[in-house]
């Protein structure tokens, strides 16, 4: 006799791969993207991480519960606090509203678990994420032996590329490791912090970054070709230049075509940190953002920040696909059954990561449904959106843009009146935002910039508009007016 308990189980799965089971978890998302888009409602949640905290503390449970039960507080318990990035007034972090048939895909990929490490695991996805690639080499012009795959993100497709340009400037550390006095990888000062995560993971040491100033938030070539040329008198040896395409804090590019020639006159190993701006390929009024990109050899782009896929969406590409197997040299002949001299399908070899989730699904489904030239134009307007937001700035007195917006992310200040030293000033930024965000009317970011507290804004939504900049620039000057009046009276605390 098996076990009742065990029959009842097997009886509950047989019901929830019905459509009926499906639809229920569907109509939960698509009744958020619903709610949501249209503005209406709060952006986050007025409720703390403690309040969080005890909405889940319950033991484990030992038993299931309906389905419908489940769906209940996933709807109640999780949506209703989520932060709403489908909401218009969403304008914080690089996290796409992201396009709905490539959301709908994903439960697909899950359905089918088509692990992309081999081909035999995965017939069809692995040559699916081949072609994938091959597109996106193309549009940046690395030439006919490039590759690449796709990773988990941007820090993975950086820490895999720069581990590939260690294994071409030490070819037996794999074995031997990198030495006493390994080589350095060159990047500018507004470098995501994927780089210096690489360099420590990889052995290299914090040591070994050499970190050039910026000039206008982008890589000061003068200054980068000083200390090119200082390493060159110290015989120190160069692994990697690291440059920007759309930076983090401002998505300032940098001068690529100068950085290359810099490169290419010292045979210096070039790679583009276009995780969040190399989409401007598929701009039709951008494209010179990324001018020179097709001289690097290596390049991070993430099409879950500009092409607004869902989480998560990575891609790292090289010039010379092989350097991705020299990258993790390592035998693993019972998966790998690549026959010598023709090019094999598994991406194990290639990639960081084992099993591996067939995140190219979702890409090759937006690009099916929206097409390419579809992804720029959205590309164009979240950047157009952003200027119109930097000229209605600069149309205020009580705020301060601190830089022209290269593509979506614009930082700026408050001006509170009467004017505020500037450490309360700094005090303020952080207050408002925290204020602001809390009320539910929107949601933005803050950084640090050039040493001053900014307030920061990423537009990652297609349907956010003028009106509703307008209205976040109200909503932050109301709140920013309540603060600076208490401001002026009290002491900032420490
Ligand atoms: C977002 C970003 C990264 C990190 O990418 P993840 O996908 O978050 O891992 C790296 N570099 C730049 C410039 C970025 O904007």
């Amino acid at each position: 006799m098996p076990d009742p308990r065990l029959s009842a189980l097997l009886d509950e799965l047989e019901d929830d791969m019905s459509p009926e089971a499906a639809a229920t978890f569907a109509a939960i998302a698509a009744d958020y993207l619903r709610e949501t888009r249209t503005g209406e409602g709060p952006v986050s949640t007025p409720l703390s991480a403690a309040d969080i905290v005890a909405r889940f503390d319950e033991p484990m449970p030992r038993t299931g519960h309906p389905l419908g039960e489940v769906a209940e507080r996933v709807r109640k318990e999780i949506v209703a606090d989520s932060n709403r990035l489908y909401h218009p007034m969403y304008v914080g972090h690089q996290v796409s509203a992201p396009l709905p048939a490539a959301v709908w895909s994903e439960v697909v990929t899950s359905a089918l678990n088509n692990s992309v490490a081999v081909w035999e695991m995965s017939p069809t996805l692995t040559v699916l994420e081949t072609q994938v690639v091959r597109w996106f080499a193309d549009l940046a012009g690395l030439g006919p032996v490039a590759g690449g795959t796709i990773t988990s993100g941007g820090t993975e497709a950086t820490f895999t590329a720069l581990l590939a340009a260690r294994s071409a400037a030490i070819p037996d550390v794999w074995t031997n490791g990198v030495g006493a006095e390994p080589p350095v990888i060159v990047c500018g000062e507004h470098t995501h912090y994927a780089v210096a995560r690489a360099a420590g993971a990889m052995g290299l040491g914090l040591r070994s970054v050499i970190q050039v100033p910026s000039l206008d938030k982008r890589m000061d070539v003068s200054a980068l070709a000083r200390a090119l040329e200082e390493l060159e008198g110290s015989g120190r040896r160069v692994m990697a230049v690291v440059a920007t395409a759309g930076s983090t804090a401002t998505g300032s590019f940098d001068d690529l075509p100068t950085i290359a020639d810099l490169c290419d006159a010292r045979d210096i190993w070039l790679h583009v940190d276009g995780a969040h701006g190399a989409s401007a390929l598929l701009s039709p009024t951008r494209q010179g953002l990324v001018r020179g990109l097709d001289r690097a050899r290596s390049l991070a782009w993430d099409p879950h920040k500009m092409l607004l896929l869902p989480l998560a969406a990575g891609m790292v590409l090289v010039r010379d696909e092989r350097v991705l197997g020299t990258a993790f040299a390592q035998q693993a002949p019972y998966l790998f059954h690549a026959t010598s001299g023709e090019r094999s399908w598994d991406m194990g070899p290639r990639t960081f990561q084992c099993s591996r989730r067939a995140d190219v699904l979702k890409l090759w489904v937006a690009l099916q449904r929206y097409g390419a030239d579809g992804l720029g134009l959205l590309f164009d307007r979240l950047c157009d959106t952003t200027l119109a937001l930097y000229e209605a700035i600069n149309a205020r007195p009580d705020f301060e843009a601190m830089h022209a917006p290269d593509c979506n992310i614009l930082c700026f200040r408050y001006l509170p009146t009467p004017e505020l030293d500037s450490a309360r000033q700094d005090e303020l930024m952080k207050r408002l935002r925290e204020r602001y965000n809390r009320s539910g009317a929107g949601w933005i970011t803050t950084t640090v910039l050039e040493g001053r507290q900014v307030l920061r804004v990423t537009i990652m939504n297609p349907r956010t508009s003028n009106e509703h900049l307008q209205s976040l620039l109200d909503g932050l000057a109301a709140e920013g007016r309540v603060l600076a009046a208490s401001h002026s009276h009290q002491d900032i605390p420490a």
